[in-house]
């Protein structure tokens, strides 16, 4: 599990998102299938809100141990977009 802070906690992590561009497949709002397009390898990343605070978590290796990993900032990127679009709907 990784606490979303600031956006400085993901800069690496949102470096390589750019670099690999994975696909991020929505399974439902929260909950995101990122697959690396070279590889094949699929995680899964969920994207939580509790007491305030932004949490989000990874199947892979380094999500596991709690190090942001680029399938959360890819993930999160999508959620946040996702986010937007709700309120804007007023959903
Ligand atoms: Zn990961």
């Amino acid at each position: 599990m990784i606490q979303l802070t600031t956006a400085a906690t993901l800069t690496n992590a949102i470096t390589k998102a750019r670099t690999v561009k994975p696909l991020v497949r929505v399974n439902r709002f929260g909950s995101y299938t990122v697959t690396n397009k070279t590889t094949g390898a699929t995680y899964t990343v969920e994207c939580a809100k509790r007491d305030g605070k932004r949490f989000a978590s990874c199947t892979c290796t380094a999500g596991t141990r709690g190090q942001a990993c680029y399938h959360v900032a890819a993930a999160v990127a999508a959620h946040i977009q996702l986010a937007a679009e709700r309120a804007a709907l007023n959903f």
